[in-house]
C-alpha cells in the first residue's frame, strides 16, 4: 500500500493560491479567501483567493487585449501551441494527477483519467484548421458567390465544478482557444490548483499572455463575468440550480450560454444481461470517485423480479467487498468525499431513503478509515425496493449511493429515465439488439450506452445532457464546440466586369 497522505504533519503550511492573469500569478486582493482541503484527512491545505469584481474586469482586460493578436494568428500555429501544451500536460501527468487527487479526493488512477479525458478534447481541438473551414458556392445568381467564415467571439468564460478539475476546464478552453478567442476561467473553489497549474503550462507552451487566465473565486467572480459586455460567451458545468441562473443570466446580458447541469442516470438491466457483466458495471458506474461524477449511474433498474433478486445479492456480494481509503493510497476502489458538507448532506439523503421506506442493503454512514480518522469519508451505500416518488430516486444524490428501482416490465423500465426531471446519461445491458434498438431510439436522454455504463461520448463526437441537465443549443465539444465558440459571417460577392475585358479607350457612358 503506498498512502503518502497519512504521513503529511498536520503543521505543513497552508498554500497560498494566487489568481493567474495576464500570463503570471497575481495575488489575491479583495481580502476574501476559500479553505481548500485534503479530503482524505480533512485537513486545510490551501486558501484560494476569492476575485473581487475589479480583479475579475482585470482578466478580462488582459485577454480583450491579448486576443486581438491571437485571433489574428492562422489557425494552425494557435494549433501548434496547443500541441506543446499537450506535450507539456505528458511531461507533467504524474505530478498533475497527484495534486488533483490531492485536492478532490479521487483517487490517482482516477484522476489521471479526469486529465486524459481533457487531453482528448485538445487534441481533437488541433484539427482547427479543418474544423474552421467556411462553406462556398459559386453563381448562386449570375456572377454572384457565397462564403461564410468562422470567426472568434473574442473573450469567452468558463466556470466549472470541482469533480473535473482537469477534463471540464480542458473541454473548453481547447476548442475556445484553438479557434482564436481569449479564454477566462472560473474554477471551483474547492480544488483550484490544477486549473492553475494549467494555465502555467499554457503560458511555457507559448500562449500569449492574457489569452487564458485563471481567476478564484465565488458568485462575485461569476457575476462580474455575466455582466461584462466584452464576455461573448460562458460555459458552466455544476448543478442545476446554478446552471438556470447563468443561462438566464447570460441571456439577459446578450451572451451566448451553455449551461450543463445534475443527473440521475439509471441503468437498465434486462433479464437476458449478463448479470455479473452488469453487476460490475454498476460497481464502477455507481461508486467510482465515491459517485462525485455528472455520469455516474446512480439507479439501477432491473426489470422483473427474478432479474432484480440476482442482481440485488451480487450488488450486495461486490458493495462488501469495495476497499475506500486516502487519495493517494493505490489499493482504494475510491477515496473520501470533497468535504464534511458533502457527507452531511449525503449521510441526510439515506436518512430520508430509510424514513420514506427503501429497503437499506448496506449502509455506509460512519466508516473511519484508519490513520485518516479526519477525512470526508461515506462507505458504499445500496438501496433497494426505492419508488420513483422518493427523495433519493427524484433528487441527484453525489455521493456513493446506489438505488436500485424495479420495473415489472420494459416499458415501465423505459419510463423511468424517460419521464425524470434530469436526462444526461443512460444504460442499457441487454443481449437482444432489437431492445437495444428501441431503447435508444426512444429514451428521452442525452447519451444512451448500450452494454457500456458510462456513455461519455468520444472528442470527435459531442457532450450533452437533455431537459433540465442541460441549458443551450450547443453541446460540449466534437462539431458543436466549433459552433459555440465562433460566429459565422457571410460573404456575398459580386465582380462587375474590369480588367479582363480590356482597355478602354471611349469616353465612358452608363448603359
Ligand atoms: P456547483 O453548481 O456548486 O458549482 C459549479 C460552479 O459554480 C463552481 O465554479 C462554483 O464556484 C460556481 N457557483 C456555485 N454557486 C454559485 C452561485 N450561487 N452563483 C454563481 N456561481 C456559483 O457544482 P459542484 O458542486 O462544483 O459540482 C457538482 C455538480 O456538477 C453536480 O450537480 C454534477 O451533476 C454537476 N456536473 C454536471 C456535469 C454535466 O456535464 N452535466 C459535469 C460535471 C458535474
Amino acid at each position: 500500500m503506498t498512502d503518502e497522505s497519512a504521513s503529511a504533519s498536520p503543521r505543513e503550511p497552508v498554500r497560498a493560491l494566487a489568481h493567474f492573469i495576464g500570463g503570471r500569478a497575481v495575488p489575491g486582493t479583495s481580502g476574501r479567501f476559500s479553505d481548500v482541503f485534503d479530503p482524505s484527512t480533512g485537513r486545510v491545505q490551501a486558501r484560494v483567493p476569492l476575485a473581487s469584481a475589479d480583479e475579475v474586469r482585470a482578466a478580462v482586460d488582459a485577454a480583450a487585449d491579448a486576443q486581438r493578436e491571437w485571433g489574428g494568428w492562422t489557425a494552425q500555429r494557435r494549433a501548434r501551441v496547443l500541441q506543446r501544451f499537450l506535450d507539456l500536460v505528458a511531461r507533467d501527468a504524474d505530478d498533475l494527477a497527484r495534486l488533483l487527487s490531492s485536492e478532490h479526493g479521487k483517487t490517482v488512477a482516477d484522476a489521471r483519467g479526469d486529465i486524459q479525458r481533457g487531453v482528448e478534447v485538445v487534441e481533437f481541438s488541433l484539427g482547427a484548421p479543418h474544423l474552421l473551414k467556411g462553406e462556398f458556392s459559386l453563381d448562386v445568381a449570375t456572377g454572384v458567390d457565397v462564403s461564410s467564415m468562422r470567426q472568434p467571439l473574442g473573450v469567452v468564460a468558463g466556470i466549472t465544478p470541482f469533480n473535473f478539475p482537469a477534463m471540464i476546464p480542458l473541454w473548453q478552453a481547447g476548442p475556445a482557444l484553438a479557434a482564436g478567442n481569449a479564454f477566462v476561467l472560473k474554477p471551483s473553489e474547492r480544488d483550484p490548483s490544477v486549473p492553475l497549474r494549467l494555465a502555467e503550462l499554457f503560458a511555457e507552451a507559448g500562449l500569449p499572455a492574457g489569452v487564458f487566465s485563471v481567476v478564484g473565486g465565488d458568485r462575485t467572480a461569476v457575476d462580474a463575468l455575466l455582466d461584462d459586455d466584452r464576455v461573448r460567451a460562458v460555459g458552466f458545468v455544476g448543478s442545476t440550480p446554478i446552471a438556470r441562473y447563468i443561462y438566464e443570466r447570460a441571456a439577459a446580458r446578450g451572451k451566448r450560454a451553455q449551461c450543463f447541469g445534475s443527473a440521475k442516470n439509471h441503468m437498465i438491466v434486462m433479464p437476458d444481461a449478463d448479470l455479473d457483466q452488469a453487476a460490475d458495471a454498476l460497481i464502477g458506474a455507481g461508486y467510482g470517485s465515491a459517485g462525485e461524477r455528472c455520469m455516474a449511474i446512480s439507479v439501477a433498474v432491473p426489470v422483473g423480479a427474478e432479474t432484480a433478486d440476482a442482481l440485488v445479492a451480487r450488488l450486495a456480494e461486490r458493495v462488501a467487498a469495495l476497499r475506500v481509503g486516502a487519495a493517494l493510497d493505490a489499493d482504494a476502489d475510491f477515496g473520501p468525499l470533497v468535504s464534511a458538507e458533502a457527507v452531511q448532506r449525503v449521510s441526510e439523503y439515506i436518512e430520508t431513503g430509510i424514513a420514506e421506506g427503501a429497503t437499506l442493503v448496506a449502509d455506509g454512514r460512519g466508516l473511519v478509515v484508519p490513520g485518516h480518522e479526519g477525512g470526508f469519508f461515506l462507505g458504499p451505500t445500496l438501496f433497494d425496493d426505492v419508488e420513483p416518488d422518493h427523495t433519493i430516486y427524484r433528487e441527484e444524490i453525489f455521493g456513493p449511493v446506489l438505488v436500485v428501482v424495479r420495473a415489472d416490465d420494459y416499458e415501465t423500465a423505459l419510463r423511468l429515465p424517460s419521464e425524470h426531471v434530469y436526462g444526461n446519461g443512460v444504460s442499457i445491458f441487454t443481449r437482444d439488439g432489437d431492445t437495444a434498438r428501441d431503447f435508444t431510439a426512444r429514451v428521452e436522454v442525452g447519451m444512451v450506452g448500450v452494454n457500456v455504463p458510462i456513455p461519455v461520448p468520444i472528442a470527435s463526437f459531442t457532450f450533452g445532457g437533455w431537459k433540465q441537465s442541460g441549458f443551450g443549443d450547443l453541446n460540449q465539444h466534437g462539431a458543436d464546440a466549433f459552433r459555440f465558440y465562433t460566429k459565422t459571417k457571410t460573404v456575398t460577392t459580386r465582380w462587375p466586369s474590369g480588367i479582363k475585358e480590356g482597355a478602354s479607350f471611349v469616353m465612358p457612358v452608363l448603359s
